[in-house]
């Protein structure tokens, strides 16, 4: 969430991988297969020992929601989708992608400085003569060197990604590249590595190289600031503020707050003016009370679409507002059923169940307990039955 992945054209849905002669191999050493963490990168398509395509365990069901995912060979039975990699040439591709994305995720975090990353790759789309010395793109350039480099890898499982990434490369270099550069997903960066590096060692001389001529400081505190900011504004809203409630807080106004969401890939829903933060609160108060939807759309004039949306994107908030319910409405049959049993005292249970409204049925099911203590004696257990 806090890498804005699944609003991400990428997406997070990433299966289980793995090769089939490592768990051979695993299945030697220690007598069972296991996952290797390092294939379950999302970037990591082949294996680097065995030169060969990973297998994709595929589940009908999320494999998370089943206990049978925690070994590749026992338990459960899956089936297994082959990487399909035709040429050669692809294979070097994906080899190194893996191997990179290796590398990538064995950092430490925060290795990286953002700026200096940026400006490394500007260093080497420079050296590659796909930007200028001033550093503007030379797009067809760039377009053409990505056609070339990925050839094919976009059909590959995983990467379809790529696919419509591709078509706004000169976009993502500039995002990353730029020198104040834009957030991007792990893969997009791995996936420009592996076109201007061609091993890890010369990304990490390029990039000292880089950190060397960084004169002023790497972390300006204006900067820094304006971060801290814009990651509490993003937080806010992934935590359930409205855009409005979240701008309020980073003390800038609504429109800013839209530009922002929109820049951070957020998705909000754009709410009705008149339904204010305050109103929102009392609201909230009368549903945990266990007030009836409509009532509450009412009472502020909103939808009761609005107020179905508030419960809905509040489990908490939905299932108080439940519970509450529940017990305003126990209290209200057992009300009525106890004054049915005042005024008709000596009615069998035949006749009272006939009487509309009588709330027996209610309470055999909810409240069953209560109602053995409250029926009449003649009314007892052998006859309930
Ligand atoms: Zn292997």
């Amino acid at each position: 969430m806090k890498l804005g992945i699944p609003a991400s054209r990428i997406g997070g849905r990433h299966p289980l991988k793995g090769c089939p002669a490592c768990f051979e191999e695993d299945e030697g050493r220690h007598g069972f297969a296991y996952w290797h963490v390092a294939e379950q990168l999302p970037s990591v398509m082949v294996c680097r020992k065995h030169r060969r395509p990973l297998q994709i365990a595929w589940d009908p069901v999320t494999p998370v929601h089943r206990r049978g995912w925690l070994l590749p060979k026992r338990g459960l039975k899956r089936d297994w989708i082959e990487v399909p990699v035709t040429t050669d040439e692809q294979m070097e591709r994906l080899l190194s992608v893996a191997t990179l994305s290796v590398h990538f995720a064995a950092m430490e975090p925060g290795t990286l400085d953002p700026r200096v990353l940026a400006k490394t790759y500007q260093l080497a789309l420079r050296g590659r003569g796909l930007a200028t010395e001033k550093g503007s793109l030379r797009i067809a350039a760039l377009v053409r060197a990505t056609r070339s480099h990925y050839r094919g890898i976009e059909d590959v499982p995983g990467f379809e990604a790529l696919g419509s990434i591709t078509a706004d490369w000169p976009g993502l270099a500039g995002a990353l590249a730029r020198r104040r550069p834009r957030p991007g997903h792990p893969l997009k960066h791995i996936l420009l590595l592996s076109m201007l590096f061609d091993t890890w060692a010369e990304f990490r001389e390029t990039y000292s190289e880089a950190l060397a001529a960084t004169e002023e400081p790497i972390h300006s505190p204006a900067i820094d600031s304006h971060a801290v900011q814009l990651e509490a504004f993003r937080q806010n809203v992934i935590d359930g503020d409205s855009i409005r409630a979240a701008s309020a807080k980073a003390g800038i106004c609504t429109t800013t707050g839209v530009k922002w969401a929109t820049q951070l890939g957020l998705t909000f829903t754009a709410r009705t003016k008149s339904f204010t933060e305050a109103q929102k609160r009392k609201a909230r108060r009368k549903l945990l009370a266990g007030s009836d939807v409509d009532d509450v759309a009412t009472e502020f004039s909103v939808s009761r679409i609005t107020i179905n949306r508030m419960l809905g994107s509040d489990p908490s908030l939905q299932e108080a507002w439940r519970f509450a319910r529940f017990v305003a409405t126990r209290t209200q049959v057992r009300k009525r059923f106890q004054a049915l049993l005042a005024t008709h005292p000596n009615l069998p249970v035949k006749a009272l169940r006939s009487i509309r409204g009588n709330g027996y049925m209610w309470l055999y099911r909810h409240d069953r307990p209560w109602l053995l203590d409250h029926l009449p004696a003649l009314w007892q257990p052998s006859r309930l039955r």
